[in-house]
């Protein structure tokens, strides 16, 4: 079968959070089992692009409103990732350094999709799925079927998976002209709320949809941002499939990021040495439980919770832990955690930026990491903790409900909470210094969840299964 994923994100390309990942992994996995799955996303200037080999594999024109914008698809030479990645190249719109964040993101995002229809219309011949990932390929299936020009691609099947249904490529109206010309008739697959909705429409669209784990999409009948009777009504077309992790970026036993590597039979010597490195470099105190926040600091990470739930652990408990954060997002909340640095030294620090390095270093070296969420779709970040032998401190919501259990509960072995409250945040930070003076239960958990088994075989089994049924 040969399968397109079509994405804005691509691990080791381009990332910038788990959309990054999976699309970077779920390929791999495919091809592993026999399938030929490519990947296109845009051209962005990152340092991937600059050290590898690429070769011209097309070049074509599309008319986007009133301009007329070339596009060139070029293909990583090596084929050193486990399967083809090809970058679309439009002068001046997409190729800059950070993937998203620009006021033409919408034109950005628009003419990228229309340069992959465009470029597989010209293809001798058909592939077997399209695979669109979020709104910045969600256009795709309705572009396939009601442009005109593209009318011959709309008997291919198209999945549309969602990572994170908050953000929806809202578009107005007046831009409709973006679009190719396409049949007028359609307008209303493109609408929701008197605005087009590139997510919405690609629900619509697609054959079908899948969702990264089957507890998000319950969730999302009941609050998708505005989605929710959409959910409901398109639920016979949606399913749940939980993302895996790509064992071969993160294990312990092989990281060339982190400073010792260990496996499970070593795992009590190896995170002890990673959180002494760890500790030493942000002045933490190695003898008190090391608890980390990894991702992007915004509403949805509950990160505007941090603040507060550390200050307040940190008074009450005495010092009995140490904290590392590491995210960016939100201003205000950089800013909060920055500030935590000059009251809470040795005990506590922030570090604001991307750095995927530190991130591997702070999976190996921690006791726990916290994920307060109040959405996670599937969540990456408490599944290669695990596998680094760190104990999730999770909220009950989505993925995280999927993959974690609570210690207190039979063969349970993480700490879960159900509000995104600073009181429910603090008592499980409290459970968790409490665990962590229990060694000999705190070694069992951790060999416990270091063996669990995240790998993509299985998930990416189900989409073929999938595949196969359209
Ligand atoms: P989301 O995609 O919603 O941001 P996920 O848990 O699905 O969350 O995936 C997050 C991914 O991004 C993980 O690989 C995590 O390690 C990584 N990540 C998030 N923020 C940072 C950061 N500041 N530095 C390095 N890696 C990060």
């Amino acid at each position: 079968m040969e399968i397109i994923h079509v994405s804005a994100e691509c691990y080791p390309y381009a990332k910038a959070g788990g959309l990054g990942d999976v699309v970077g992994a779920l390929p791999k996995y495919q091809n592993k089992l026999g399938h030929i799955a490519k990947v296109v996303i845009p051209m962005y200037r990152t340092d991937f692009l600059y050290s590898n080999q690429f070769e011209v594999v097309h070049k074509g024109g599309f008319g986007m409103a009133h301009y007329w914008f070339n596009y060139t698809v070029i293909k990583e030479s090596t084929n050193q990732l486990g399967f083809d990645l090809y970058l679309i190249d439009i002068n001046n719109l997409i190729d800059r350094e950070k993937i998203y964040g620009y006021d033409d993101d919408i034109e950005r995002f628009a003419a990228f999709q229309i340069a992959v229809v465009d470029w597989i219309s010209k293809w001798e011949h058909t592939p077997d799925v399209v695979h669109v990932h979020d709104h910045h390929a969600a256009l795709i299936p309705f572009m396939m079927q009601s442009c005109f020009a593209y009318k011959h691609l709309s008997s291919v099947p198209t999945v549309l998976t969602i990572h994170n249904a908050q953000y929806q490529g809202w578009m107005d109206w007046n831009n409709s002209n973006y679009l190719p010309e396409w049949d007028k008739w359609k307008w209303g697959l493109l609408d929701w709320n008197k605005t087009i909705n590139s997510l919405a429409c690609g629900i619509r669209c697609a054959t079908k949809v899948t969702t990264v784990s089957q507890g998000y999409l319950n969730e999302l009948r009941y609050n998708a941002n505005g989605l929710e009777m959409l959910f409901e009504y398109e639920k016979g077309k949606c399913s749940g499939i939980i993302n895996g992790i790509d064992e071969e970026v993160w294990n312990p036993a092989t990281d060339k990021y982190i400073n010792n590597e260990y496996s499970v039979e070593d795992a009590e010597e190896g995170k002890r040495t990673n959180k002494k490195i760890l500790c030493d470099q942000f002045s933490l105190d190695k003898e008190k439980p090391l608890i980390i926040f990894i991702g992007r600091l915004v509403g949805e990470k509950a990160a505007d919770l941090l603040p507060q739930a550390i200050s307040d652990s940190l008074y009450h408990l005495d010092g009995e832990m140490n904290f590392l954060i590491l995210g960016s997002g939100d201003p205000k909340i950089e800013n909060q955690l920055q500030q935590l640095n000059g009251k809470f030294t040795g005990y506590y620090n922030s570090q604001t930026g991307y750095n995927e390095k530190l991130a591997h270093q702070m999976y190996a070296g921690a006791d726990f990491l916290l994920m307060p969420s109040r959405v996670e779709p599937c969540g990456l970040n408490q599944m290669y903790a695990m596998r680094y032998g760190t104990i999730p401190i999770v909220r009950n919501t989505g993925g995280l409900k999927d993959t974690v259990k609570d210690f207190g509960e039979k063969g349970g072995f993480g700490i879960c909470f159900t509000n995104a409250t600073v009181w429910d945040i603090t008592y499980s930070i409290h459970r968790a210094v409490e665990l962590y003076k229990e060694s000999e239960k705190v070694e069992e958990i951790r060999s416990q969840i270091m063996q669990i088994d995240h790998s993509w075989e299985y998930s990416a089994g189900q989409y073929i299964d999938l595949y196969k049924t359209l």
